[in-house]
């Protein structure tokens, strides 16, 4: 069968898909960088190749779009109408990959940031990358806490229960 696009058409489309340096990730990157987060891409020792890796916190960010990775109870995850079996699977294989991801990033000492495209729309930005800074600064705190704070019972510190809604509320 012919493929139905013309070589430009395919190039863009694949090469959309394979790129790694999407819209969204360049904004939550240039925040960082602005912020003086210093950082390093999709690294391939790290599981998932995530697309930010901040080793002095530990913490590997993902960016993800909406639909490729099956945002549940997000406007922008529509399922296509016809074709819907293969979506489903793939979209499910994409999200059970992710899911494995995430569980080896843990449990080798790992914070995992899971970035949704649609928190990174102009109304929400801002408030998406203090939250992400919030949780920046509490892995770095729980990295290097000094032993002599650390208690018996290793409890949260009490800034890990400070709620998202009382966070957005402060003033900047
Ligand atoms: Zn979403």
């Amino acid at each position: 069968m012919p493929d139905p696009l013309t070589p430009e058409q395919r190039h863009r489309c694949m090469s959309h898909i394979r790129s790694r340096n999407t819209k969204p990730e360049l904004k939550v990157r240039q925040w960082l960088w602005q912020r003086g987060y210093r950082y390093r891409l999709n690294v391939r020792s790290v599981p998932g190749k995530p697309d930010v890796v901040l080793r002095r916190y530990r913490t590997a960010i993902f960016v993800n779009g909406c639909f490729w990775h099956g945002h549940s109870g997000c406007d922008k995850f529509r399922m296509p109408k016809s074709n819907v079996d293969f979506w489903q699977a793939k979209i499910n294989r994409n999200r059970e990959r992710d899911q494995l991801n995430y569980q080896i990033l843990l449990q080798n000492g790992w914070q995992v940031i899971v970035v949704w495209e649609c928190q990174l729309t102009p109304a929400r930005f801002e408030q998406t990358m203090w939250e992400v800074e919030l949780r920046l600064n509490q892995n770095f705190l729980s990295i290097y806490k000094p032993k002599t704070y650390a208690t018996p019972t290793d409890e949260p510190l009490p800034i890990a229960a400070e709620s998202r809604s009382a966070y957005g509320k402060r003033e900047k």
